[in-house]
C-alpha cells in the first residue's frame, strides 16, 4: 500500500519563465537517492484528488528535498504547482520511488565516469546526481548533455555557470528553438554526429544517464547502442509514458 506523507512547501525559485523550483520538507522520508521520483497529491475542497511524479532535483538535505516542474499549457496539475503553491502550504508525497535510474548505482560502478544527457525538464534527477556528486564523490567525473528550447528555458543557470567556471563539470549545451550567437550552435533537434561527438568515449566505459521526452531518449539512446556501448550501461527515464 502506498504511504503518503505531508510535504511543506518551505521555498521556490523559478527557474525560466515556464519552470520552477520548489522545497518541500516531508518528515519521515526515507533516505533518497539521486535519480528518483517522489508522486505528489493534490487534493481539491471537493475532494477530487490526483497526482503526479516528479523527480527530485536536489537530495542533500534527506528529508528536505527538491522538485523542479516545467508548466505544460494544457496540464492540469504543472501550472498549479509552477504558479500557484505557495511557501508554508502542504501537499501529499509519496515515495521516493525508483532504484534503476540511480547514482551510483552500485558500489562496483561508483568510481566510473558518468555522462548525463538531459531533454529539457530532463535534467531535474540528473542535477540531483551533479549535486551529490559536489558532496559525496567529486573525484569522480561527470560530463552533461543539455538539450533545451532555448537559453532562457534552460533550469539552473548559475550553478551551472559556477560549476563549468571552475571546471568542475563540462556542459555541451544544445538549443532545439533558439540558440544564442557565441554558442556556436544552430538551432534544432541534435544530430548523431553532434551527439556521439560530444558524449564520453566507448573507451572511458562511462555510465549513461538519459533523461526526458520519450522520443528524445529512445533516439538518442538506439544511437549509443549503435555505436557500441553495452546496453547495461544505459539507464533511461522518460518523463511522459504513453
Ligand atoms: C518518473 C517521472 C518523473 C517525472 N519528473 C518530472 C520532473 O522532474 N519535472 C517535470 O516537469 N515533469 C516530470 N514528469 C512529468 C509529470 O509527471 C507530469 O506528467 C507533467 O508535469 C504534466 O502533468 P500535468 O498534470 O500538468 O499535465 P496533464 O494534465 O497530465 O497532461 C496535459 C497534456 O500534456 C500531455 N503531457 C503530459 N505529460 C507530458 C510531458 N511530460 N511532456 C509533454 N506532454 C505531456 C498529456 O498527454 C496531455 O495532453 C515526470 C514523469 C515521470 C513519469
Amino acid at each position: 500500500m502506498t504511504t503518503w506523507r505531508v510535504g511543506t512547501v518551505v521555498g521556490a525559485v523559478m527557474e525560466s519563465p515556464t519552470a520552477r523550483s520548489i522545497w518541500l520538507e516531508i518528515p519521515g522520508l526515507p533516505t533518497p537517492r539521486p535519480g528518483q521520483h517522489i508522486d505528489i497529491r493534490l487534493t481539491a475542497p471537493d475532494g477530487y484528488s490526483t497526482s503526479r511524479s516528479y523527480s527530485l532535483s536536489d537530495v542533500r538535505e534527506g528529508e528536505t528535498v527538491a522538485v523542479s516542474v516545467e508548466e505544460l499549457d494544457d496540464g492540469e496539475v504543472s501550472p498549479f504547482l509552477v504558479h500557484d503553491l505557495e511557501i508554508g502550504e502542504q501537499v501529499e508525497v509519496a515515495g521516493p520511488v525508483g532504484m534503476q535510474f540511480v547514482w551510483p548505482p552500485s558500489e562496483a560502478d561508483a568510481d566510473r565516469p558518468v555522462q548525463l544527457v538531459a531533454g529539457g525538464s530532463g535534467i531535474a534527477p540528473l542535477m540531483s546526481m551533479i549535486r551529490a556528486r559536489e558532496t559525496t564523490r567529486p573525484d569522480v567525473e561527470m560530463r552533461l548533455l543539455y538539450s533545451t528550447r532555448s537559453p532562457e528555458h534552460a533550469f539552473y543557470r548559475d550553478e551551472f555557470a559556477l560549476l563549468t567556471s571552475s571546471g568542475r563539470l563540462r556542459v555541451d549545451w544544445f538549443f532545439s528553438r533558439s540558440a544564442p550567437a557565441d554558442s556556436g550552435r544552430r538551432a534544432g533537434r541534435i544530430t548523431r554526429d553532434e551527439f556521439l561527438t560530444a558524449v564520453l568515449p566507448v573507451e572511458d566505459h562511462p555510465l549513461f544517464y538519459l533523461c526526458g521526452g520519450n522520443e528524445y531518449v529512445e533516439v538518442l539512446g538506439d544511437w549509443l547502442l549503435d555505436a557500441g556501448y553495452p546496453i547495461g550501461d544505459i539507464r533511461i527515464e522518460r518523463f511522459l509514458v504513453t
